[in-house]
């Protein structure tokens, strides 16, 4: 895949709209219709350089290139699993790196894409935290990371089904690079994928949710819950000494009121932390009041932390407790578990090699 690392100037065609780009092209003196074939050429065609387009003459080739970038980052390292899954690592114009991953099931391929280098929540448990947030992913950049996410997902013989936005950072706090990035993925000349099929994660920003709610995309929402009550909660989740529960509960209402699509919580289970009876009963309290089913997650340790992942039969005796009260709970697998998966943890193998950080971390 061809990379242009030393060319941070030029414009990322990935975060422009046909209109967009018409209006660019008319700019050089060129009809707005070659918009659609540039367009149809990346998100049908898979092109990923200008030579490929061969309905361009040669010269337009040649100036289009001189002021556009398609793919602008470079795959530092490739990570493939034993059970399909591949992770990306890749490398920015600013040096700047962040990961993206598919990861296939017998139904679908899914790519799972960052919104941020680094992540500003810091939540407790999670190294990637802990190191910060670097700055904010454009949406061309969320779209390349789509895009050789589909590659992945075609070498392996299917087409890319399902995006979640479940990498580093939270894409809530991107708000409109995550939107433009949405509107790309979902649009007929974009990657055609259906909104039911893309999924945003994040710890809950009670405003960005109502936001989400009104703009007419019935994506899916997964709420980072990790704690049934606020006190437990604000220990975990900095961001979430501001925001309570309650607030919570009531923006998600309003977001399955607009759209239809029921929430899903996401759960990281810490042992001895969590997944007390107490919280199972207070986390089905929380569920009942919103109709949404549940994800838990074994938390994967990380050294220097003082959070422990629980047994198998630990994470299995907290699921049986939700579903005797009426709880829709699933134990989310861990995928590519021999290819450091988890979130995070390639870049920080990356940056640790370089000399910088030596934590692995946590699962999501
Ligand atoms: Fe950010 Fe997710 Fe880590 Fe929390 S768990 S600090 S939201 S990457």
């Amino acid at each position: 895949m061809p990379s242009n690392t030393d060319e941070p100037t030029k414009q990322h065609l990935l975060d422009l709209t046909p209109d967009d780009l018409a209006v660019a092209l008319k700019e050089m003196g060129e009809p707005g219709y070659r918009a659609k074939q540039i367009l149809q050429w990346v998100y049908e065609r898979n092109a990923s350089s200008w030579d490929e387009m061969t309905n361009l003459s040669k010269p337009l080739r040649e100036r289009m290139a001189e002021r556009f970038t398609i793919f602008s980052s470079e795959v530092v390292r490739r990570a493939a699993s034993t059970d399909g899954t591949v992770k990306l690592l890749l490398r920015w114009p600013d040096g700047a790196t962040s990961e993206c991953v598919m990861i296939p099931t017998e139904k679908s391929k899914t790519a799972c894409v960052s919104s941020q280098v680094g992540c500003p929540v810091g939540c407790r448990f999670c190294a990637s935290g802990l190191d910060g947030l670097q700055r904010n992913l454009s949406t061309g950049q969320i779209i390349e990371q789509a895009l050789y996410a589909r590659r992945e997902a075609l070498a392996a013989g299917d087409r890319l089904s399902n995006i979640v936005f479940m990498g580093l950072g939270e894409p809530l706090a991107n708000y409109d690079n995550v939107i433009g990035a949405v509107e790309i993925i979902n649009a007929d000349w974009g990657l055609g994928i259906g909104a039911r099929k893309i999924t945003i994660s994040t710890v809950g920003l009670p405003k960005q949710i109502r936001k989400l709610a009104h703009e007419g995309y019935q994506v899916n929402l997964a709420l980072s819950l990790h704690a049934p009550n606020d006190a437990l909660r604000a220990e975990l989740i900095p961001w979430a000494e501001k925001i309570s529960i309650r607030e919570l509960t009531s923006a998600c209402a309003e977001y399955f009121q607009m759209t239809g699509r029921e929430i899903t919580l996401e759960y990281t289970l810490l042992a001895g932390t969590n997944d007390s009876e107490a919280n199972a009963r207070e986390l089905s309290g929380f569920v009942k009041r919103l109709r949404c089913n549940v994800n838990l997650l074994r938390y994967n340790p990380v050294e220097s932390l003082p959070y422990r992942r629980p047994s198998a039969e630990a994470a299995h005796a907290f699921q049986e407790r939700l579903r005797a009260l009426g709880v829709n709970a699933h134990i989310r697998k861990s995928r590519g578990k021999d290819i450091d998966a988890a979130c995070g943890q390639l870049r920080r193998r990356e940056m640790q090699e370089q000399g910088g950080i030596s934590l692995p971390v946590v699962d999501g």
